[in-house]
């Protein structure tokens, strides 16, 4: 009789942000329901985030674990519980937190030591992973938090620097050698691109890069149908194997899944879901800006006049710059007027059991990939906003080439909120907002969004492109890594 075949076990190492930490938890459940053994190693808080949904999990039979890593805040001089990206607010802050990211070699090696797992799926920040993998004789895989459209831009504006032949700040140049002809200005791209070879975060982006060339190969949290151009475009010109497997959020198909998604909510679902109930279809524009953007109380002040002005419904994410501030960013009597017509949550929002109901019909967003995705699976046009790490490329995609999106005009990239900066005008607002929910051309966007949500529906199902895609890649990592 033949010898049952071993099972194939992947260690998880999601770097520590919520916009790559939920789609690697999601992607390490899909694996866990393909049937394989799945370690998912974290810290403790950004454990806590997703402690239930992998109980739930594991109530359902399947082999989904954590192994936690101790944040090494005291070495580098974070205070204790500053474990997530979202607690960084300042450039030093987030060069600490980089550090401490290095130091978790030691124990992802103990790790690997211990469990001796088949293969090693880790984010990009982790730049030694690789080496460390092919230590332990095992292959190591990137999972990219981006579409391979904004990879493909990445690595041309990298190669080609077209940035450095434009005089001015806000000129328009051509992003070279790509599917198609895309226009970006200097302002739009991230600082640290635009840096001089020799620093410190050009050397780290150099390494990351580095480690990503000689990995076992990448997996995409996007479909091939959204982007079939560019998916040959990296394997070309960047010479590596891509498996597309998403929409991963797909994988959270019950409301309490969808609710939990990434951290506590800070409003109850059903209280969210009554709310929705009682508004007509494709009448509520929601309003969300990540899980790492705060904005000052000057931009939320404008941000609450343009809607106002918009005349439509609402629910709106609300981070501050300052969490102390009173909120005295509101314009005056603001709530008494919008009661009933715009609902705003302070903190964590569950994003896609909101953008899943039907009375959505808009998404004012910054165009993290998570959320442009998962507007996209649910058929929701966007206003787009984008504000920093590659948000301007995903806006390029959103509004260019799937023409799914109308832009704010927010125009310059930055990390870090400025206390009193305004950079996108009430004005601009209700502009952009009023030509997505209302008339001909934002009803020809919603339509083109349901075609893509329909689209991306089919492609996780048995016999789609991102089913087949995840398991080509099972199979070639059973083949590569379990004994003959
Ligand atoms: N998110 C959420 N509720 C919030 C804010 C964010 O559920 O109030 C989720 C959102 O659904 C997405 C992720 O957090 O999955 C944010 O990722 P994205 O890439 O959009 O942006 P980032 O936070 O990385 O800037």
């Amino acid at each position: 009789m033949a010898s049952k075949s071993r099972q194939l076990h992947i260690v998880f190492l999601p770097q520590l942000a919520h916009g790559i930490l939920i789609p690697t938890v999601d992607m390490a459940r899909l694996c866990a329901r393909h049937g394989v053994k799945v370690t998912i190693a974290t810290t403790p808080l950004n454990a806590h985030l997703f402690a239930k949904t992998i109980q739930r999990d594991r109530e359902s039979g399947f082999e989904i674990s954590t192994y936690i890593i101790k944040f090494p805040s005291a070495e580098v001089g974070l205070p204790e519980g500053c474990e997530n990206a979202s607690s960084l607010t300042s450039q030093e802050m987030q060069t600490k937190f980089l550090k401490a990211a290095n130091l978790f070699q030691q124990p992802l090696e103990q790790l690997l030591a211990e469990l001796r797992p088949d293969c090693l799926v880790a984010g990009m920040m982790f730049t030694w992973a690789t080496d460390v993998a092919s230590k332990f004789g095992i292959p190591r895989l990137v999972f990219h938090g981006t579409s391979c459209f904004s990879i493909s831009i990445l690595d041309s504006v990298i190669r080609h620097a077209p940035y450095k032949k434009i005089a001015t700040d806000f000129e328009f140049f051509d992003v070279p050698g790509l599917p198609d002809q895309i226009k970006m200005t200097k302002m739009q791209l991230p600082d640290f691109i635009k840096e001089e070879e020799g620093s410190e975060r050009r050397k780290m982006l150099n390494e990351a890069l580095e480690s990503e060339r000689t990995s076992f190969g990448v997996i995409v949290n996007s479909f091939y149908e959204l982007e079939p151009a560019y998916r040959e475009h990296y394997s070309k010109v960047m010479g590596k194997k891509a498996w597309q497997v998403g929409p991963v959020s797909l994988c959270n198909k019950d409301s309490e899944d969808k609710a939990e998604r990434g951290n506590v909510a800070s409003i109850d679902r059903h209280e969210c879901l009554r709310w929705l109930a009682s508004k007509k279809p494709n009448s509520v524009l929601y309003i969300c800006f990540g899980s790492l953007s705060r904005f000052s109380a000057a931009q939320l002040n404008e941000m609450a006049k343009g809607l106002e002005a918009s005349g439509q419904n609402f629910i709106w994410v609300v981070r501050k710059v300052n969490d102390e501030d009173k909120e005295e960013w509101l314009p005056e009597g603001f709530e008494e007027r919008m009661e009933g017509k715009g609902l705003i949550i302070r903190g964590w929002a569950p994003q896609v059991l909101i953008l899943d109901h039907d009375a959505v019909g808009g998404f004012m967003t910054h165009c993290g990939w998570n959320s442009t995705l998962e507007s996209i699976t649910a058929g929701v046009p966007m206003v787009t906003w984008p504000l920093q790490a590659e948000q301007f490329f995903n806006e390029k995609l959103i509004v260019d080439v799937l023409k799914i999106g109308v832009c704010t005009g927010a125009k310059e990239w930055s990390r870090w909120a400025d206390d009193t900066k305004i950079i996108v005008t009430s004005e601009d607002i209700e502009r952009a907002v009023t030509q997505l929910m209302v008339g001909e051309e934002g009803e020809k966007m919603r339509n083109r969004t349901r075609e893509l949500k329909d689209m991306a529906r089919r492609v996780v199902e048995e016999g789609g492109s991102s089913y087949s895609d995840l398991n080509a890649l099972l199979d070639e990592l059973r083949l590569n890594c379990l004994p003959k």
